[in-house]
């Protein structure tokens, strides 16, 4: 089977001349050496398709899809002009007016959407919203009195309260879906991505399945045994590929599950923010019974909010004794269902296959009462499962889509890396033009090789991708150095939970810390210890902290390995070991008191001197500098100094940041001494030639108690 074709022939099956094929190539996107002879497939493929002679009147599929994203362009572009057509009505107020076009609805016009509906963001004042609606401003201001929210013209209301003032004055209102901000994406949390008001829009979408348990209880045979039954028929000729997720069908519905074994990728993802997972499978062998890593990946499903199903492996073993297990589930809190519990158990076979339809029913009743549902006409958000290097293909990942549909040729931000999408495939090889909610894919044509738990975006075009992806990784980068302790206590901060793993070397301490941890109370922070267990600690508490936000408790119990430190580092996970329960007790209590605020210190990165002021507006100037001592760092604080006081100090007329840092053409994150360099500077004074800027950041040092 030939994988590429000459790029000669496919220029003379398409009747043009060979350079104007290769320049389409390069215009579609793709990577072409200018000495290339040939063409993969799946390129030539969508080149043909581009370049194909189109009949009046005929429409394919891919035009229909090409119409979609139209539409939301359209869409975009709609959102836009109605921002300019509210500044123009609010210039008009101030008395200037910006003269109206012949096509712009009048001032007091309400704007409307295709729907009917008026497109608002997540926050607008009464004013804007009146301008909107073509309400009276008395009017609103009323009807959110009659709501209990006392408000003024420039009163913020959120969506929610508009939709409420909406509905009661009868009009219907549309969230204007707010790109997703750099800190989300970093955060992995895609709640703002996913937010949906449209419910009208909203179809059920596939669960998606993570199946944990104790190590040999049978989580990987589990696996394959339901995937080579149940997967959907495969194209002929197609090898199955792992690509760490699947979906099988089960009466006519379908199942995703996340072939990735152990709770080890679950934590990963999960440490960083995502949440994909609907359904949690925790498999225990029916011979073993109940294990610390069961344990632990029972913490970890709660923890993370999750439904969970026990499997109960391995009934086909002459030693299994489910009524042992069954007893040992419900000491965990799991009361299984037969013995009036709450908690869904199914005797299975990963081996002999018994039990496993009855498993996947359960796993669609769960879901139906998770009512799990996604908008699959919207662009798409997803979730990165897995990711390699291909040395064919480059950066591949596999991809769960969370919401919307994924379609091949667009431009996506995947973390901090971006790119366009050349190749989808399915996990049975099978190239896809389009994959909707919880359809797990594999795409290749990213810049780089994204990270598990990296949150994948469509945008507009590949600039705007290519930004987006900058300024999140100047944004995580910015945040690494201020993670750890610090990270702890804000999470602390806003959550009021101190999240604990606490092991202890015998299980009398243990009852005892916990025992006595139950007894300390705080009225405004709560204590949760999410995994407890007797022994050393591990590289599996350390993710768990990670993941939770919480820190590591060791009593007279120390790493495992040595190396476990270097884990904790880079989790940025506070570990902290005691051989006295006082002392441990006392440290608790310090971080509920808040005893342990960090210290802020301010350190100088650099200064460098003003050369030149290109451009000026009211809030951002664009200034040539170069660098004197130190570095200039991207979203620096700034301090500007222009000469000496009379005290001859530095005399600091104004406060300032860097909002965009450039080499020559080039943005950078950082410049040394010595160079020059353009700045787009905001801050609340114009900076002058001569000016000093000095770039300082804040530093938190956590006080650490002995
Ligand atoms: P994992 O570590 O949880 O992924 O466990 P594996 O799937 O690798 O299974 C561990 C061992 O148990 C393998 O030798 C499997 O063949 C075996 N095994 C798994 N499920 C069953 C089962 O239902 N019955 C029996 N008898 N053996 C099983």
């Amino acid at each position: 089977m030939s994988m590429s074709i000459k790029l000669a022939d496919l220029a003379e099956k398409l009747n043009i001349p060979l350079k104007e094929l290769k320049d389409k190539i390069v215009e579609l996107g793709f990577e072409l050496s200018p000495r290339a002879r040939t063409v993969e497939n799946d390129v030539a493929e969508l080149v043909e398709e581009e370049l194909k002679p189109k009949e009046a009147g005929e429409t394919s599929e891919e035009e229909a899809e090409e119409a979609d994203v139209v539409n939301i362009y359209d869409e975009i572009i709609a959102q836009e002009r109605e921002r300019e057509i509210v500044k123009s009505q609010r210039k008009k107020m101030a008395g200037k007016d910006a003269g109206r076009r012949k096509d712009e609805p009048r001032a007091a016009a309400p704007v409307f959407t295709e729907g009917g509906e008026i497109a608002i963001p997540d926050v607008i004042t009464v004013k804007e919203f009146a301008e909107k609606s073509g309400l009276k401003i008395a009017k609103i201001i009323g009807e959110l009195a009659k709501n209990g929210i006392l408000g003024n013209i420039n009163q913020q209301i959120d969506f929610e309260t508009a939709q409420v003032v909406a509905d009661d004055l009868g009009i219907k209102v549309k969230r204007i879906r707010s790109a997703a901000q750099a800190e989300d994406l970093i955060s992995g949390d895609i709640s703002n991505l996913l937010k949906e008001d449209d419910t009208a829009a909203l179809r059920e979408r596939p669960p998606v399945i993570v199946i944990m348990g104790h190590v040999d209880h049978g989580k990987t045979k589990l696996l394959d045994t339901i995937r080579s039954a149940n997967v959907v028929a495969k194209e002929a000729g197609g090898i199955t590929q792992h690509i760490g997720a699947y979906q099988v069908q089960k009466k006519g519905k379908l199942i995703s599950f996340l072939d990735t074994p152990g709770h080890e990728a679950f934590t990963a993802m999960r440490a960083r923010g995502a949440k994909v997972t609907d359904i949690a499978i925790l498999v225990v062998a029916a011979d073993e019974g109940v294990k610390p890593q069961t344990i632990e990946a029972l913490n970890h499903a709660k923890e993370a909010g999750v439904p969970i199903l026990v499997a109960l492996n391995k009934i086909d073993k002459p030693d299994a004794n489910p009524d042992k297990v069954m007893g040992e589930l419900a000491e965990q809190g799991l009361q299984p269902e037969a013995w009036g519990g709450k908690t869904v158990v199914v005797p299975v076979s990963a081996l002999t296959g018994a039990g496993i339809d009855e498993l996947l029913d359960m796993i669609l009743l769960t879901a139906e009462m998770e009512n799990l549902k996604a908008n699959p006409d919207r662009e798409a958000v997803g979730t990165v499962i897995e990711a390699h290097l291909d040395h064919s293909l480059g950066p591949v990942a596999t991809i769960l889509v969370n919401t919307g549909t994924l379609k091949i040729m667009n431009n996506i931000v995947v973390g901090q890396t971006y790119g366009r999408i050349k190749l989808m495939k399915d996990h049975t090889g099978k190239p896809l033009r389009a994959a909707g909610p919880s359809t797990p894919v594999l795409i290749a044509g990213l810049s780089e090789t994204p990270k598990s738990g990296d949150i994948l975006q469509v945008v507009k075009d590949e600039k705007t991708a290519k930004e987006k992806a900058l300024e999140v990784k100047l944004l995580f980068e910015a945040g690494e150095e201020g993670k750890g302790m610090n990270q702890f206590l804000v999470n602390l901060k806003s959550d009021k939970v101190l999240k604990l793993v606490i092991k202890a070397d015998t299980k009398g301490s243990l009852e005892a810390i916990k025992q006595s941890i139950s007894q300390i109370k705080d009225e405004e922070v709560a204590i949760k210890i999410i995994h407890s267990g007797v022994g050393t600690l591990t590289k599996s508490d350390i993710m768990m902290a990670s993941a939770s936000g919480g820190i590591v408790i060791g009593f007279h119990s120390d790493f495992d390995s040595p190396y476990l430190a270097k884990v904790a580092e880079k989790e940025k996970v506070e570990v902290r070991k005691y051989t006295v329960i006082y002392n441990l007790l006392e440290d608790v209590k310090s971080f509920l008191s808040g005893l342990l605020e960090p210290e802020i210190t301010e350190v100088i990165i650099g200064r460098a001197e003003v050369k030149q002021v290109f451009l000026t507006k009211k809030k951002e100037m664009i200034i040539g500098c170069k660098v004197l001592s130190g570095k200039m760092v991207n979203k620096a604080s700034l301090r500007i100094i222009r000469g000496r006081t009379k005290e001859d100090e530095d005399n600091i007329v104004g406060l300032g940041r860097i909002d965009s840092l450039k080499k020559g053409e080039e943005t950078v994150h950082e410049i040394g001494e010595g160079n020059d360099c353009g700045i787009k500077f905001v801050g609340d004074i114009k900076v002058e030639e001569r000016d000093i800027l000095e770039a300082f950041r804040k530093e938190q040092k956590s006080r650490t108690i002995s």
